[in-house]
């Protein structure tokens, strides 16, 4: 742990973040916030957290930063220009961030944190809105070890395990893999509802299969159970999100020669159900870009 205590800036109260910032403060921490829209540090501010007016004030104030932002272009805004956490006060202090960006991203993340002097731990989280808030994420670490298990006692407050990936971005590169399958078990489970539908029988029946087989009993399924049957998209993970992290997922593959032929094709259906209006909605909307009224991608 770190020799002093850690003071801790939460930067980044959406979806994941607000219970991940919540969960810490549950745990004893010292934490103060930062969030773009600055509605949403007011019930932290209520329970006597710090809340800063720039990501730059927020790291004058902490040594460990932790990011939860939508992309990469969140990630540059809270970090960069006059306003951001580099913009100084900040060297010798750790950066951890948990927010899903490109493996080419993190790369260069981490040079920069190394010519800022500023410790760096790279990881995302596997786990959606119900396991941040009952804190049982799992945490996929990449970064030099020793910080790592220095950042332990804060990471473990936000999840159950860490599974260490090696030096980053092993713990992006990581969770890219983990989303991958994700994004292929949310369009199974849309497609297989469709067609059961088609085929006259309640689709119902396959989560009543599902959770009967003793090789197919998954917890995403429970998950998701309720979305697909109910037709009801409240978000736990926008589609937006998923669908940047499978358009990082198809990029870095062919940058590195690999294609990915049925990433290509989910690509496409969630592009589609995103056009549709559908990328502020829970990933699963996807089985309304199904139904042969929906309009193809070009
Ligand atoms: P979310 O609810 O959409 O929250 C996004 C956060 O990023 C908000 O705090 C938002 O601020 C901030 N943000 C967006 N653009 C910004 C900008 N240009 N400048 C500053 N702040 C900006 O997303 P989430 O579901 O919490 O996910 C956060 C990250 O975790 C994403 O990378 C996502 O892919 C990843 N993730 C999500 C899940 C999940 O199940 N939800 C699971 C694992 C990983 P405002 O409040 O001001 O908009």
């Amino acid at each position: 742990m770190m020799s002093i205590p850690p003071r801790i800036g939460f930067i980044g109260l959406g979806l994941m973040g607000r219970a991940m910032a919540e969960n810490l403060l549950k745990a004893g921490f010292n934490v103060s916030v930062y969030n773009r829209d600055r509605s949403k540090t007011v019930p932290f501010a209520e329970k006597g957290c710090g809340a800063a007016s720039t990501p730059g004030a927020l790291a004058k104030m902490c040594n460990v930063i932790i990011t939860m932002v939508a992309d990469p272009a969140a990630m540059d805004a809270v970090l960069e220009g006059p306003a951001g956490v580099f913009a100084g006060g900040f060297d010798g202090s750790l950066l951890i961030n948990m927010s899903t960006v490109s493996v080419n991203y993190t790369r260069k993340l981490k040079d920069r944190c190394f010519m800022e002097r500023v410790r760096f731990v790279d990881c995302p989280v596997s786990g959606s809105k119900p396991l941040a808030e009952n804190g049982t994420l799992v945490l996929l670490a990449g970064g030099e070890e020793r910080t790592v298990e220095e950042a332990r006692p804060v990471l473990l407050a936000m999840g159950k395990t860490i599974i260490y990936a090696g030096p980053a971005p092993a713990g992006t590169a990581l969770k890219l893999c983990m989303n991958l399958i994700v994004a292929g078990l949310t369009s199974a489970l849309a497609e297989s509802a469709a067609l059961a539908e088609k085929l006259e029988i309640d689709p119902k029946l396959i989560f009543s299969a599902l959770s009967a087989s003793p090789a197919l009993n998954c917890g995403y399924f429970k998950m998701k159970e309720r979305n697909i049957l109910e037709k009801d998209f409240s978000p736990a993970f926008a589609l937006k999100h998923m669908l940047k992290d499978v358009r990082f997922m198809i990029k870095e593959a062919a940058d590195r020669g690999q294609r990915l032929p049925v990433t290509d094709a989910i690509e496409k259906l969630m592009t589609k159900a995103a056009r549709a209006g559908g990328g502020e909605k829970d990933l699963t909307v996807i089985l309304n870009a199904l139904s042969e009224s929906a309009k193809e991608v070009p």
